[in-house]
């Protein structure tokens, strides 16, 4: 444990055992949660620490050490200040309303408010059984934690909004799952851990007051300027819809599927929330589907705007006794032309559009169609596009990309036409493009490598990859593998909600 040196810069840092914790949500009524501690894990040790992450709690990270890290997110002692919480909410499951839910295998240990005032939840994600459990054990395994620690830091690399990780710790207590896997506990930071069902509890609850309360602690929390809005609740549900349409506009902007939209999944920050069986795509597909469990595909890529649409009107559902009726249908109905709007801004700015003209749509829309018809990797087809400087250069650097050489001509001409009219220089359009085009994504097939190595305890493939995916736009020489072909067996991964 690191104990204080006397050093000046020292004065702000803080260790695990004095973190500055301010548990807001434990001041609403017990109804809102079980209190419960987490349920140590057997044989805990760690696996991976983000120092990014840890400065955000103040923590220096040179001090962190490892056993008190597995210590204490291996539920074997309670950090002092945190009050840990099983959350209750509640949520529509695959179109299906479920009242049974709420924190099942993960805890909100606290809130902590950093040196510059903000404040990050702490959750330890496999903590064990809660009042919420269900037939569940309480634990996450390795290869979905692993899984949802990796995605945090693509997401953030890329710029998406997203919680993440601030370590992982492995264990030897083993569960049953679709065969038997080791448990792991994922310490997971986000600014927010409520969720639309946390809404739709206290409404099919006939709870209205508690609904209210609610409310008015996320406008206080989350919302401040919604505050002195004629209608708050109003003004919240705006910034809800309008975050979460530029939510998933960057989604569908960058090939990644979310697997399971249930509306328990979904943050009122617009964050990426409880990562699963989630894929960024190697080929452009639309209708693919990231959760075999998903037979209908209720969850696949192109049905992801309307998902998340539909997701808000259950959220409107449970605002109405906060909110009049029309004033939520009208916000409700102005969801496609807000996503549009973010979704046309990303495409363009990957495209290298910095003007904005009325073609770009269709441009933008037929290049979705030729990756679609030729199964193009979206990733590599966008990175290469970067280096765009004449026709018959870019038709052969795409040609292993695409195999369709006119239809990709037909396209290159418009959009070397289409360039023509921008007024940035090549080498500044370039370094633009290069700016939002990754070289690297999270592939299933690397996150699948990482996890065989960690299963068999060589945790350094994880916190390598890590570091690739934190700088996903830098070329990184001794990582070119990841920028390369994906190898056939990732065809075969499945990947399910069992975790
Ligand atoms: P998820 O599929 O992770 O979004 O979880 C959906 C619901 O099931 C939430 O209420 C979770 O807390 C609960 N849950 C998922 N896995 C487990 C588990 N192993 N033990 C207990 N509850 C779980
Ligand atoms: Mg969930």
């Amino acid at each position: 444990m690191s104990t204080y040196t006397g050093h000046p810069m020292s004065e702000t840092r803080r260790t695990l055992d004095n973190l500055n914790f301010d548990n807001s949500y434990t001041r609403l009524p017990e109804y809102f949660y079980q209190r419960i501690d987490p349920s140590p894990l057997e044989a805990t040790h760690l696996i991976s620490v983000n120092p990014e992450v840890a400065r955000l709690l103040d923590l220096d990270p040179e001090k962190l050490d490892d056993e008190s890290l597995a210590h204490f997110f291996g539920g074997h002692a309670t950090l002092p200040g945190a009050e840990s919480i099983a959350m209750k909410y509640t949520g529509h499951q695959f179109g299906v309303y479920n009242p049974d839910l709420g924190d099942g295998r993960g805890l909100l240990l606290g809130e902590v408010v950093n040196q510059s005032g903000e404040r990050w939840d702490l959750h330890l994600k496999g903590a064990g059984r809660t009042a919420y459990s269900r037939s569940g054990d309480g634990r996450a395994v390795l290869r979905s934690s692993i899984r949802e620690y990796l995605a945090g830091e693509a997401m953030q690399g890329l710029g998406i909004p997203t919680t993440r990780g601030l370590c992982l710790v492995g264990s030897e207590e083993q569960v049953f799952r679709e065969q038997i896997e080791s448990c792991a506990a994922l310490l997971r930071v986000s600014h927010c851990h409520i969720r639309f069902g946390h809404f739709e509890h206290f409404f099919y609850r006939g709870r209205p007051d508690d609904l209210k309360r609610l409310a008015d602690y996320c406008i206080d929390r989350y919302f401040e300027s919604a505050k002195t809005a004629d209608n708050p609740y109003l003004a919240m549900f705006q910034e809800i819809v309008s975050r979460s349409a530029a939510l998933v506009a960057l989604w569908q902007s960058y090939g990644f599927v979310h697997g399971v939209l249930n509306t328990d999944n979904m943050s009122i920050l617009g964050e990426t929330f409880d990562y699963g069986p989630y894929t960024f795509m190697d080929a452009y597909q639309p209708g693919h589907i990231s959760n075999h469990t998903d037979q209908q595909g209720r969850y696949a890529f192109d049905q992801q705007p309307g998902i998340v649409h539909w997701n808000l009107s259950c959220l409107a559902q449970a605002l109405l006794p906060l909110i009049p009726r029309e004033a939520l249908e009208s916000e409700l109905d102005r969801f496609p032309e807000q996503y549009q709007a973010y979704y046309l801004k990303r495409m363009r700015s990957r495209l290298g559009l910095l003007a904005e003209a009325a073609e770009d749509l269709k441009l933008i829309d037929d290049l979705c169609r030729l990756m679609t018809q030729h199964k193009v990797d979206m990733t590599r087809f966008f990175r290469a596009l970067c280096d765009f400087e004449g026709l018959e250069e870019m038709l052969d650097s795409l040609q292993p990309l695409v195999s369709d050489r006119q239809g990709l001509n037909q396209w290159l001409t418009r959009y070397e036409q289409r360039i023509k009219q921008e007024a940035a220089t090549l080498p500044i359009r370039q370094m633009q493009m290069r700016s939002v085009n990754p070289k690297y994504i999270l592939r299933n097939y690397m996150a699948e490598e990482v996890i065989r190595e960690a299963q068999e305890g060589n945790y350094q493939p994880v916190n390598e990859l890590l570091s690739v995916l934190r700088n996903p736009f830098e070329e990184q020489p001794d990582h070119q593998r990841y920028a390369e072909d994906v190898p056939d067996w990732a065809g075969w991964i499945s990947l399910s909600c069992s975790s």
